[in-house]
């Protein structure tokens, strides 16, 4: 029992060790062990095996200078550890492989016609990524991120996006984790990978923020005293089938007015339509955010007038996110960033125009400062602080968001 407690807290510190080289690159053991505040013959024998394990390296270590020895120097080590990260999006499926520096060193698209390809086509090549002689053995977790509610509770997969409403989501997750069974292997929900990587990647000092995201669907995730609310999948928030209006479209959800079919992009050709009257101008049967932010910049004042409303429809939402978590910070991600300043400065304006003052006057909003591809990163490095452990406890399981 005494040599189990052991080994529980030597992976802990292990993984403390190696969090803080991750988040910052170069620290030295000395400062390590400070933060820590554990000895610094401990750091230096966890340090010493993470260095055995291809983990990290110290580039101090190899150099002298005419005062002596640097001191330590530590950094993730490249190309040593890779995360498959697959993505399922309604026409594609992406294959990418990362380092643990967040480096993409392997990338595939492949093309969907019919969903029921995605499990064929996705085990068929993360069977051939995972036998490449360049991650054989060396990866740490194969991730799937999924756009839906990945409901294990009822183990149901419902994606709106993919057109899928599965009933044995395990089985066809196990399916694919059939192929790279030598490794764990982590179903997360993309909103909450982005969401991940903006309280990683950026500096939020703030515990209570949402992160909302505009793709084909709108999500959004949320933090609650500096933690996910809920776990990486989209069980706990459908914030794209939150109700406008009781009267509106009905929803493939089951509800009306959904926030999604409102604002989202697929109703921008028919709001534009009824912004612009009779008029002469062709409207794209399918017009995306981009080209209405194009739009915009060209001084169209049609394509202003719709923003306007977007922005309008979206602060009533967010007016009621406020007063259900009451966030410090909302950050706005993925294609809503197309619409720039007009639409950001909008939503900020009508956020405290109306609502609950008392709240949302203390609401900053802003863009993400991350690229789209951050999700990435975001599912690595969720996995990581969520079930990583470097007694290899986490074995070979499959992990549900
Ligand atoms: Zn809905």
């Amino acid at each position: 029992m005494e040599l189990l407690n052991q080994q529980v807290m030597k992976a802990k510190n292990m993984k403390a060790v190696f969090s803080l080289i991750w988040d910052e690159a170069g620290i030295s053991r000395a400062e390590i062990a400070k933060r820590l505040s554990l000895s610094k013959t401990t750091i230096s024998s966890l340090v010493e095996e993470l260095i055995q394990r291809s983990f990290i390296v110290d580039t101090g270590k190899q150099a002298t200078t005419s005062v002596g020895r640097r001191p330590s120097s530590l950094f993730v080590r490249q190309g040593s550890h890779f995360v498959p990260v697959i993505t399922w999006t309604r026409n594609t499926i992406d294959f990418q492989v990362l380092d643990l520096n967040g480096e993409t060193v392997f990338t595939q698209i492949e093309q969907i016609s019919d969903k029921d390809q995605f499990v064929s086509v996705t085990s068929r090549n993360l069977k051939a990524i995972c036998a490449r002689n360049a991650f054989k053995d060396k990866i740490l977790v194969c991730c799937l991120v999924l756009p839906g509610m990945i409901d294990s509770f009822h183990d149901v997969l419902y994606s709106t996006t993919l057109g899928m409403y599965d009933h044995d989501a395990k089985a066809m997750y196990e399916s694919v984790h059939k192929v790279c069974k030598q490794y764990p292997f982590a179903v997360l929900q993309d909103t909450a990978c982005y969401a991940y990587a903006e309280k990683i990647y950026t500096t939020i000092k703030v515990q209570e923020f949402a992160f909302i995201n505009f793709n084909i669907g709108i999500g959004a995730t949320l933090f609650v005293q500096g933690n996910m609310l809920g776990k990486a999948n989209g069980a706990f928030t459908q914030f794209g089938h939150y109700s406008m209006d009781s009267q509106g479209i009905e929803c493939a959800c089951g509800n009306r007015g959904c926030l999604e079919n409102e604002i989202g992009e697929s109703n921008l050709s028919t709001r534009f339509k009824e912004f612009s009257g009779e008029t002469d101008v062709v409207i794209p049967e399918y017009l995306t955010y981009e080209d209405l932010g194009v739009a915009v910049k060209e001084g169209n004042e049609t394509a202003k007038r719709v923003v306007i409303s977007l922005a309008s429809d979206f602060a009533q939402a967010l007016r009621n996110v406020v007063c259900l978590v009451n966030p410090r910070l909302i950050v706005l991600g993925g294609k809503c960033q197309y619409l720039g300043e007009l639409f950001l400065t909008q939503v900020q304006t009508l956020l405290h125009a109306q609502g609950f003052s008392q709240m949302s006057d203390f609401t900053l909003i802003r863009y993400t400062n991350l690229d789209s591809n951050a999700y990435l990163k975001g599912a690595m490095r969720y996995f990581f602080d969520t079930y990583y452990d470097f007694s290899d406890v986490t074995g070979n399981s499959l992990f549900i968001g």
